[in-house]
């Protein structure tokens, strides 16, 4: 049986795409989500800060995230519990580098008001003499979230296939795709575990590069970034309405949790696609520092995880039909700011992938920002046929 639609990964990225596909197309039989380990979100998705701020990231990002917290909120109203509510955001240090760090729609504070709000910072006037507040960030449930798309889409007809690591793809005359597929055992023979498609959209996470060049698609740059985070049980707990505070000079930063705090590095290394786990002795630099710089006091970790982060130069997420791999879609690069546009790019990447064209609800810009890159020599051979590599349209203007 050849599917119609299937993606590759069971991310934020790749469930938000299978609930959002399943709603423009009226169904979601036919569509089938393949992810590599036994459950999903075991990667990116279940180690961020669940963080999702106005005003952080390139153009393009922001205009994604606003309609995205906007989607968020109002879905959530529908629900027991909310998916998200409101969280602000500080960044804190000297003026040169908050300045650097702020975006419209920040309001500044003065020394007064940033201990007022965060009186840890109390002890380090030098370093800390103001700060800059997003009023309107949120936080999300992240688990929440992801089982609320995975829900929508299975309960749409999405079948989603787990332990299933996709290890061959290959076009096939006619426009189509054979997927060799791996069982959690390793990779299985050929005939029993094949998958046919018309459509493959790549959600891969980290693993989006490697997939694309299975596939024979375009090279996107994608890199993906080491960033280790840990929950810490405090001495004096925050008070609730406590924002997440971020180190305009190195971008460290923490917030509240039912725990305590969850403290990150917010560093940006370099990484393979792998299953990534903190550097020896990181968490406990970090725990350091922040005690030094500050008057948290650390009392325990409960847990610390890397996660990869992965961007293609720019920072701004691939949405859209490889310009050379017809029927191949990319859904990647998301960056830090995955959740955040989760739901624009599920959105995005459902009106391209069913009806060839994103709506007018997003500028053309950010479009154009989304779209993959191209070899010249696919954009010069592909204009005058006028296909954009959607099967489902042939080929309507991205
Ligand atoms: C410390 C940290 C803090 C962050 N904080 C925030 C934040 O506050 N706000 C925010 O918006 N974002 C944040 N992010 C970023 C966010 O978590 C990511 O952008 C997002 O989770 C990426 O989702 P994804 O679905 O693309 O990737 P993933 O969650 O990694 O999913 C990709 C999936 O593809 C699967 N896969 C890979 N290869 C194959 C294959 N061959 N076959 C089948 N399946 C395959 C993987 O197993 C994986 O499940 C943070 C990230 C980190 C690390």
């Amino acid at each position: 049986m050849c599917q119609e639609i299937v993606i590759i990964g069971g991310g934020i990225a790749g469930l938000s795409a299978a609930s959002e596909l399943a709603r423009v197309r009226g169904t979601g039989r036919g569509i089938l989500l393949l992810e590599a380990e036994e459950d999903v979100a075991r990667h990116t998705s279940s180690r961020s800060a669940q963080q999702l701020i106005p005003g952080y990231g390139p153009a393009p990002v922001l205009e994604l995230t606003r309609w995205s917290i906007d989607q968020i909120l109002r879905a959530g109203e529908e629900l027991a519990a909310p998916l998200a509510w409101p969280s602000a955001f500080v960044v804190a240090g000297r003026p040169e580098d908050v300045a650097a760090m702020t975006a419209p729609g920040m309001r500044s504070l003065n020394r007064d008001e940033l201990v007022e709000l965060c009186p840890e910072l109390a002890t380090n006037p030098e370093r800390y003499p103001v700060a800059a507040i997003d009023d309107s960030a949120v936080r999300t449930d992240a688990t929440a979230l992801v089982a609320w798309h995975r829900a929508r889409a299975e309960a749409a007809g999405v079948e989603i296939r787990t332990g299933a690591r996709v290890v061959g793809l290959t076009p096939q005359d006619g426009g189509t795709w054979v997927l060799d597929v791996a069982g959690p055992g390793g990779t299985a023979a050929r005939e029993e575990a094949a998958v046919r498609a018309r459509t493959v959209v790549n959600a891969a996470g980290a693993w989006a590069e490697q997939i694309g060049a299975l596939a024979g698609a375009t090279p996107q740059e994608l890199q993906p970034y080491r960033r280790t985070a840990a929950l810490v049980t405090l001495a004096e707990p925050f008070a609730p309405e406590h924002p997440m505070v971020d180190d305009a000079a190195q971008d460290w930063y923490y917030r509240p949790d039912t725990v305590g705090a969850m403290i990150s590095w917010g560093e940006a290394e370099p990484s393979d696609a792998c299953n990534a786990t903190p550097h020896e002795g990181a968490v406990a630099s970090l725990a350091e520092t922040l005690e030094r710089e500050t008057a948290l006091r650390i009392a325990g970790t409960v847990k610390e995880w890397t996660g990869l982060r992965t961007s293609r130069p720019g920072d701004v997420p691939v949405c859209g039909w490889d310009a050379a791999a017809p029927g191949f879609f990319w859904l990647a690069g998301q960056g830090g700011y995955g959740f955040q546009t989760s739901s624009a790019l599920a959105r995005a990447t459902a009106e391209l992938v069913v009806q060839g064209r994103v709506g007018w609800w997003l500028s053309a810009d950010t479009v154009e920002a989304l779209r993959p890159a191209a070899r010249d020599a696919d954009v010069v051979l592909r204009c005058p046929t006028g296909t954009d590599g959607n099967p489902a349209t042939g080929g309507a203007a991205l």
